[in-house]
């Protein structure tokens, strides 16, 4: 599943191509994905610049000039890519995102297209999904907080906002394992399983420990929070820098954009040493709410 950093390199790689274009036509080659498309969505969005694009949590969101916004999730296997130059030239397909998995190229999961109309020519952004995860929405620009999917999310992991204090006061008490505490959406939007394992082994914390550990009686952070803290701002702030370089990398080798592999320290790493400096312990797996947990348990307290 695409995490934070990877929508957010989708998003950097599409912005190029999109931002000020005319979305000329949208094409729909079926009536849904995970949803149905909404009612009137392609009549909607034909004829209408984009403004920008932006990024909610793991929703990528396409403003419209009118006020409306296109909300895409990538599900499981989504991914978009872009052509341009006339549609039979049969151009370079680019595939813009960095993702663990390599993505699905077969035409016949490509289930939308938007035909834009930019500053050089045409082009083409096509959505391509295997699984049909995936979802597209719209809604206003002035309702968006609202929104189902986007109502009740927390801060993001990438700005000011996310800091100790404000962990603190959603931690404090709490008996909940630390891994599940920092995967509660409501708390911090689009930190996902990957990059909670990552903080967590950088941050030498076990992800059994209890939530309200990390809060003194006062409710203040402990020195340990405001350090988890620092790192998952870290943690992300390294991957989405890592997706922007594979972004490039890609660009220069042969135009199409591959889902990035990612190295990661502790994620997928069960039985391998662990790479803290000075420990000797072995990466172990367990599963915690139905994921996998990734973790040391020789330096991990
Ligand atoms: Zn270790």
């Amino acid at each position: 599943m695409p995490e934070l950093p990877e929508v957010e390199t989708v998003k950097r790689g599409l912005a190029p191509t999109m931002e000020g274009a005319l979305l000329v036509r949208a094409e729909l080659r079926r009536p849904d994905l995970r949803f149905p498309f909404p009612e009137n969505f392609a009549e909607a969005v034909a004829g209408r610049r984009i403004i920008a694009l932006s990024r909610r949590a793991k929703y990528l969101m396409i403003e419209l000039e009118g006020g409306d916004v296109i909300i895409a999730h990538l599900g499981m296997s989504g991914s978009f890519r872009i052509e341009t130059g006339p549609i039979e030239a049969g151009a370079d397909p680019g595939t813009p995102g960095a993702f663990h998995h390599p993505r699905g190229k077969d035409e016949k999961h490509d289930h939308v297209v938007f035909h834009l109309d930019g500053g050089s020519g045409p082009a083409r952004v096509i959505y391509n999904d295997p699984r049909r995860f995936g979802f597209m929405d719209l809604a206003r620009r002035s309702a968006l907080a609202d929104h189902v999917f986007l109502r009740g999310l927390g801060e993001e992991p990438t700005g000011n906002a996310l800091d100790a204090a404000y962990l603190a006061a959603r931690f404090a008490g709490k008996v909940q394992p630390l891994k599940a505490a920092l995967l509660d959406q409501r708390t911090i939007a689009g930190l996902g399983n990957i990059y909670v394992c990552e903080a967590l082994w950088r941050s030498g914390l076990s992800p059994k420990r209890a939530a309200g550990t990390l809060v003194d009686k006062r409710g203040r952070p402990k020195q340990a929070l405001i350090a988890l803290t620092e790192r998952i701002r870290a943690v992300i702030a390294d991957a989405i820098a890592a997706g922007g370089s594979s972004l490039k990398d890609h660009i220069q080798a042969d135009g199409s954009l591959g889902y990035f592999q990612h190295s990661f320290s502790v994620y997928d790493r069960e039985g391998e040493a662990c790479r803290t400096p000075g420990c000797h312990g072995t990466v172990a797996r367990m599963v915690q709410a139905g994921r996998s947990t990734f973790y040391c348990p020789h330096c991990q307290k």
